[in-house]
C-alpha cells in the first residue's frame, strides 16, 4: 500500500492532521511553559507525521516517543520543544546535531532558521532521513554517516550542538568544535536510557554548566560514548 493511500484514508477518517498538530503544539507545547516563539512556529510547521511510519502516522501527535526502527525513537514532541529551546537557535546559526534519527528534530532547527549539520552512525537511518529531508525540502540541513561522538571537523566551529543521545559523559570532543559564546544541550547519564539534560555554554574558554533536569535519551553509541572502544567501566 502506498504512503499516499494511508494518509488519505486518515484523513478519510477525520483525522485532520493540522488540526492534530496545533493541538500538540497548544497542549504539549505553550501549556507546559515553552515561549520561544521560533520554537513554537517550527513546531507548528514541520509535518511530524512525515517522520514516523505510515502505520504509525495517527501516533505522530501524541505525547509520547515513537519507535524508527533499529531500536532507534523519534523523541517525544515536549522534548525536542525544550531542547530547541534551550540551544537559543538564532537566524543562520550554525548548528551541529548528533543523532538525525528520523531528521525531525534537524527539520525543526531548519525551521528556526539554522544551518544544520546532523550525524547519524546507523546507515539505513541515515539513508531514510536523506531521502524524508530531501522530499521535504529541508535543503539547509546536511547529514553524515558516521560516529558523531567525534563531530564533523570539516564545518567546526559550530554555534550550537544538540545531542539527541544519552552517553555516560559528556562527549569531550565536541566541546573543541563548540565556538566561543557557543552553547551545547546533552543528555548525560551512568545509566542507560536514563540522563539529566545538560546546558554547557563556552565562555572565554570556560564552560559553564546548567542542569535541566531528567531525561529519557536512547544510547549514544561511540568513541566517546557507550561501548564503542572497548568498555570503559561503565557497563
Ligand atoms: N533526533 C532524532 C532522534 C534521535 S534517536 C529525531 O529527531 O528523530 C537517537 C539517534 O542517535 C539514533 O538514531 C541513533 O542511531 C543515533 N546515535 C547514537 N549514537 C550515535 C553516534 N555516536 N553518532 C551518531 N548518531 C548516533
Amino acid at each position: 500500500m502506498g504512503t499516499l493511500l494511508v494518509r488519505d484514508d486518515l484523513r478519510l477518517m477525520g483525522f485532520d492532521l493540522k488540526k492534530l498538530r496545533e493541538k500538540m503544539v497548544q497542549e504539549q507545547i505553550i501549556e507546559r511553559g515553552i515561549t520561544d516563539r521560533r520554537v513554537i512556529q517550527a513546531m507548528l510547521k514541520v509535518k511530524r507525521h512525515e517522520f514516523v511510519d505510515e502505520a504509525l502516522a495517527s501516533r505522530a501527535y501524541g505525547v509520547s516517543s515513537l519507535p524508527i526502527g533499529y531500536g532507534q525513537t523519534i523523541s517525544q514532541p515536549y522534548i525536542v520543544a525544550r531542547m530547541s529551546e534551550a540551544l537559543e537557535v538564532f537566524p543562520g546559526a550554525r548548528v551541529l546535531e548528533i543523532g538525525t534519527g528520523s531528521g525531525y528534530q534537524a527539520a525543526v532547527l531548519s525551521e528556526m532558521g539554522a544551518e544544520v549539520y546532523s550525524v547519524e552512525r546507523i546507515k539505513p537511518l541515515y539513508i531514510d532521513a536523506l531521502n524524508r529531508l530531501t522530499r521535504l525540502r529541508y535543503f539547509n540541513v546536511k547529514l553524515k554517516l558516521s560516529d558523531g561522538t567525534l563531530g564533523w571537523r570539516e564545518f567546526a566551529p559550530y554555534d550550537r550542538i544538540i545531542v539527541t543521545a544519552g552517553g555516560p559523559d559528556i562527549p569531550y570532543l565536541l566541546l573543541e568544535q563548540l565556538s566561543e559564546q557557543g552553547i551545547m544541550v546533552v543528555p548525560v547519564g551512568r545509566e542507560k536510557r536514563k540522563q539529566f539534560l545538560i546546558k554547557i555554554r563556552k565562555n572565554n574558554t570556560k564552560y559553564v554548566k546548567k542542569n535541566l533536569g531528567p531525561v529519557q535519551f536512547v544510547e549514544l553509541v561511540g568513541e566517546y560514548g557507550w561501548e564503542k572502544g572497548g568498555n570503559r567501566g561503565y557497563n
